[in-house]
This record gives C-alpha cells, structure tokens and sequence, in this order.
C-alpha cells in the first residue's frame, strides 16, 4: 500500500491551496502566473492586511495590481474582498489607494492623482 505523504502535506498547506487557486483563475484567464516558491516567499513576506484599506482580521484575497499582467511577483498584493471586488478592472492600483486615502478621511489634500 502506497501513501503519497508529500502530496497529502502540500494539499494541506494553506499557502499551496491558496497558490493552486491563483493557478486555477490563471489558467481559466489565460495569464501569466508565478512559480509556487516564488508566490510563498512573496506570500511570507507581506502584512497580513489589505493593501488598500488597509483593515486586518479580514479575510484577504489576492488582487492584481495592474489588470493587464498576471499573477507575478511585483503584480501581487493582498486585498480585502471589498477592495477587489471594488478595484475590479475598473481602477488602477494607485486610483485605488487614492479611493481608499480618501475614504477614511486621511489626506486633506487630495486631487492630483485622480485628476491627472
Ligand atoms: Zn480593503
């Protein structure tokens, strides 16, 4: 009898299930995705919080910060459900974070970004 202990363990690793799902979604869109060690050292090294609003203890999901590329490093960041699904393809990283700066009331002056 024949137990795969290693596929067992990968399957479990929360990083890899996350990993297997971008894949996944990649496929599906036909983009670009990174290779599983570099999607965990990214992964490990990032605040566990939405890049965008900022808030933690929320569930984070993984947006890609210019629509046109794919899941690679330095196209990655970790989102809130609400700032993804707001961002959509709708708003560039940087009008994003704008939109959130905004919204909580941090910056008095703000108009030279969204208006260009
Ligand atoms: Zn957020």
């Amino acid at each position: 009898m024949f137990i795969n202990i290693i596929k067992i363990g990968d399957t479990t690793d929360p990083i890899r299930r996350k990993w297997h799902g971008l894949v996944a979604r990649s496929k599906k869109q036909n983009r670009e995705y990174c290779a599983f060690k570099d999607f965990k050292s990214w992964f490990l090294n990032q605040k566990k919080e939405c890049f965008y609003c900022k808030k933690k203890d929320v569930k984070l999901t993984i947006d890609r910060k210019n629509n046109n590329l794919g899941y690679v490093t330095g196209n990655m960041a970790l989102a809130c459900s609400s700032c993804n699904s707001a961002k959509g393809d709708r708003y560039t990283e940087e009008e994003m974070l704008e939109y959130c700066r905004r919204w909580r009331g941090r910056i008095i002056h703000t108009h030279t970004i969204l208006s260009g």
